[in-house]
């Protein structure tokens, strides 16, 4: 069977040492089968577990292969619509309840990071940046909005207290979470991983989910195994293909790329990003940026709506490293790679059940570091029967894009070229 590798990104180069996991090659039983060893999957199997369920994974290539040990590692809190569209859409109670969630995740990862001993360069704080005078007058209203539902550690940065903690002259102000920051993606994916097993959890690497058996006692098949559990949990996200085709009307994988330069050396690592926070502007289609734990600058930006792998990343994403820096003209790209995240038409993650023993979440459309880890709570929550956080997110409402399979990736990137002029023009 084909052994599908980590891609070739600065993560793996500089990943913790990787176990080899066997693939499946028997029935088992358990209690919870959980499709995929993203960041969902692997907060819901840990969760469950701390409260006495049996769990058993199945991931189709590696540990944190997909959007979890690909990403730009920045802990943003939130979600990637914000709450005041949530409110705007769900009665207030429920609304109440997600803006209440708003902040847990970044809690949740430094709790595992904690409790597990997670070796994952975690460092405190997180920096949206402002271009245009219009977005910081949205950076001041979220800030309320925010206060409102009880997260009040946000501070607004002036242009002169920006420029104190990014060395980057294109940004008028931004807003300061010391609740966000940054990690070393895959190892947080690696470590949650190694904690799931250490609990007593059984992880399966290159063991695709290629069926689901529904019913009573459904049965979830690989291609040389089959595990029969009391529930599922589906959480392949972008990867996930057709395996569930209900959930793949509502939502598109999307593709989005980041460089990694050579080591910078401290003093000019420290002129970019003094305090060492994470930065990401206020844009639709962002820049988002960070440095490694060995002083280089990762820096992500751009989508490709539908998932195709562009040709020559570092020639889509060097340009706008070298608008906001300048000073690196010369520095090498030693890292270039793609991931794929899943997008909603509303933004909002895609959270349910199918019948009473499969549930799903995905498609928290960018910024889902902190929402998978929310997610993993609130999924084991309602397998323990305690569902009313999880039904905030269910009762969410989606829709399928527009165009069907086979329009929606023109007419997303059509809108997204829409909001990207008005970024530009500043309206
Ligand atoms: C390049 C990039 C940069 C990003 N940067 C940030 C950021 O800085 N901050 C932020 O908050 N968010 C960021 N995101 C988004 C964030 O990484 C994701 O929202 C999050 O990691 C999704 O986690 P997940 O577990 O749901 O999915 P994934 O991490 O994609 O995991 C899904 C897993 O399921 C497996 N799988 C799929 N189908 C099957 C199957 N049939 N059987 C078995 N296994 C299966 C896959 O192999 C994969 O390992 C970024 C995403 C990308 C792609």
């Amino acid at each position: 069977m084909a052994n599908t590798p980590y891609p070739q990104s600065y993560y793996a180069a500089s990943a913790n040492p990787v176990p080899e996991r066997p693939a499946l090659q028997d029935d088992v039983a358990t209690d919870v089968c959980v499709i995929g060893a993203g960041y969902t999957g692997l907060s819901s199997a840990l969760f469950l577990l701390e409260n006495g369920f049996r769990v058993t994974v199945l991931e189709a290539a590696k540990v944190g292969f997909g959007a979890s040990g690909r990403n730009g590692g920045q802990i943003v809190n939130s979600y990637s619509r914000d709450i005041d569209v949530i409110e705007r859409s769900v009665a207030p109670k429920q609304a109440q309840l997600l803006g209440q969630m708003a902040f847990e995740g970044s809690r949740i990862i430094r709790e595992r990071v904690a409790q597990y001993n997670i070796q994952c360069d975690l460092k405190d704080g997180g920096v949206f940046a402002a271009i245009t005078k219009k977005q910081m007058g949205h950076l001041e209203s979220q800030k309320r909005l925010w206060e409102r539902f009880g997260h009040t550690q946000l501070e607004l940065l002036d242009e002169r207290r920006i420029r104190e903690v990014v060395g980057c002259d294109q940004y008028v102000g931004g807003m300061l979470d010391m609740s966000g920051g940054h990690i070393h993606p895959l190892n947080l994916a690696l470590g949650e991983a190694a904690a799931v097993e250490s609990l007593g959890g059984t992880i399966y690497e290159q063991s695709p989910a290629v069926r689901i058996e529904r019913g009573a006692n459904p049965v979830v098949h690989t291609p040389q195994g089959k595990v029969r559990a009391k529930f599922i949990i589906v959480a392949g996200n972008a990867y996930l293909g057709n395996l569930v085709p209900e959930l793949s009307a509502k939502s598109m994988p999307c593709g989005t790329q980041v460089i990694t330069t050579e080591p910078l050396g401290d003093a000019l690592a420290k002129s970019l990003l003094p305090q060492d926070y994470c930065v990401e502007d206020c844009n639709y289609l962002l820049d988002y940026y960070r440095l490694s734990g060995d002083k280089r600058l990762i820096f992500g930006g751009g989508v490709v709506y539908g998932a195709r792998d562009p040709a020559n990343i570092e020639a889509i994403i060097r340009p706008k490293m070298l608008k906001a820096f300048p000073q690196l003209k010369d520095v090498k790209i030693d890292y270039a790679w793609t991931g794929n995240f899943l997008l909603t038409l509303s933004r909002l993650p895609q959270v349910g059940r199918l019948g009473d023993n499969i549930y799903y979440s995905q498609g928290c459309s960018g910024h889902g570091v902190t929402y998978t880890h929310l997610a993993g709570k609130v999924l084991a929550e309602a397998l323990r029967g305690q569902a009313e956080r999880f039904d905030a997110f269910a009762d969410l409402p989606h829709y399928p894009f527009p165009g069907g399979q086979l329009l929606r990736t023109p007419f997303s990137a059509l809108g997204a070229w829409y909001y990207t002029l008005r970024d530009k023009l500043g309206v």
